[in-house]
């Protein structure tokens, strides 16, 4: 059988390795930027310290209000203050909701940006960027990605064993839900068993020892790995399902991601065994879906929606809410199925077997 794909890719230069922040000063200066306006929270407040004095003089302000969800007047706030700093680019330094804070400064002002991803939430690979005015909106604009990524392990140390593990959970999902989507080649179900692998390998070194480098190292790399096959193949049901429940319900993104992925799997696997037997295999289990819902409990993270705080009595409005979202997925989806599937996360059941379950 002969193999065809489209994939479009984004030309977005990668430094990774530990130390790497040091190439701050360099990256900058290679892009032209004199001006440099760093965004970053007060938890991430040393390494953006250190951004501003490798920056040296190419500095020329900071921005630290950062929230999640990234809302549209905090957007309106960066931009003036890009503006008040005369800024000619930006650097972020922290996890997605600084990514997205740059990206909707980058959409208005049109500036080069170099991400400095301290989690392993993956925005820093892709163009697409959220912002919530009364609703969370998505948006793709190849525009908004970073011109350079800075990936360097040891500033993600400070990152706390249950946010890792969560962080963890939402770059699975970006690999996993990769495998099902309909612009999936051989490349993207190579790269996403690969990210899984490695994300399942370091996650369970990271939460056991926050400070090792090389568990820190080799969990940023699956995240980068399983956030490039995410901005290739974009995302699905399993997403949708999560800003159902985390804009309606304000279920913590990450958690919701972890909770719910081993049964949207467990939902999809019929219509996709080769590509989940891949995640399967470099799971080292059975099946995707069991080997999933085994790593969150090994990592201690949340497995059951009761736990993430969603009302039970809200099971039936949010399946209806979730099925009329159009989330892509490989078999036809119907509200029965996922108020089945989300029975089954409320409770943190072991993922049902969907061969023989209505469709
Ligand atoms: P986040 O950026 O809100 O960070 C979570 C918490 O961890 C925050 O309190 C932050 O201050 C703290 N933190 C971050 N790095 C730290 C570090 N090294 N040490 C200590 N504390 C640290 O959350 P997130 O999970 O990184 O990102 C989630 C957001 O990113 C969501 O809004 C999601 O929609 C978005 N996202 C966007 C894309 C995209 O392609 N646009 C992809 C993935 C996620």
């Amino acid at each position: 059988m002969s193999t065809e794909f489209v994939t479009q890719m984004l030309p977005i230069r990668v430094v990774f390795g530990i130390g790497t922040l040091d190439h701050l000063g360099d990256e900058a200066a290679e892009l032209g930027l004199d001006r440099v306006l760093v965004i970053a929270s007060p938890s991430n407040a040393a390494a953006a310290q250190r951004a501003v004095a490798l920056l040296g003089r190419r500095c020329a302000g900071r921005f630290d209000d950062v929230r999640q969800h990234v809302p549209e007047t905090l957007v309106s706030d960066a931009v003036a203050a890009a503006q008040q700093a005369d800024a000619d680019g930006l650097v972020t330094v922290g996890g997605g909701s600084t990514t997205g804070l740059g990206k909707g400064v980058v959409h208005d002002l049109g500036l080069p940006l170099v991400a400095v991803p301290t989690t392993y939430a993956g925005s820093e690979m892709t163009a697409i960027f959220g912002v919530t005015g009364e609703h969370k909106r998505a948006a793709h604009d190849p525009r908004v990605a970073p011109q350079v990524v800075i990936y360097d392990p040891a500033l993600t140390t400070s990152l706390p064993p249950s946010l890792s593990a969560l962080s963890g959970g939402n770059a699975l999902a970006h690999a996993v839900e990769a495998t099902w989507m309909p612009q999936v080649s051989p490349t993207i179900t190579h790269l996403a068993a690969e990210a899984v692998r490695a994300l399942a390998d370091a996650l369970p070194r990271v939460v056991a020892a926050p400070d090792d480098l090389a568990a820190r190292s080799d969990a940023l790399y699956g995240a980068h790995v399983a956030a490039l096959v995410l901005s290739w193949a974009g995302v699905g049901l399993h997403h949708k399902l999560c800003h159902v429940l985390g804009g309606t319900y304000r279920l913590d993104h990450a958690a919701a991601h972890t909770v719910l992925l081993p049964h949207v799997t467990a939902f999809v696997a019929p219509a996709v065994p080769d590509a989940l037997a891949a995640i399967a295999r470099a799971l080292g289990t059975n099946t995707a879906a069991a080997g999933l819902h085994r790593l969150a409990q090994r990592l201690g993270a949340p497995t059951d929606l009761r736990t993430l705080g969603m009302p039970e009595e809200s099971l039936d409005t949010a399946a209806q809410a979730a099925a009329a979202s159009g989330g892509y997925a490989p078999r036809p989806v119907g509200v029965q199925d996922l108020r089945l599937l989300l029975d089954d996360a409320f409770a943190g059941r072991t993922p049902r077997s969907w061969e023989t379950a209505p469709a």
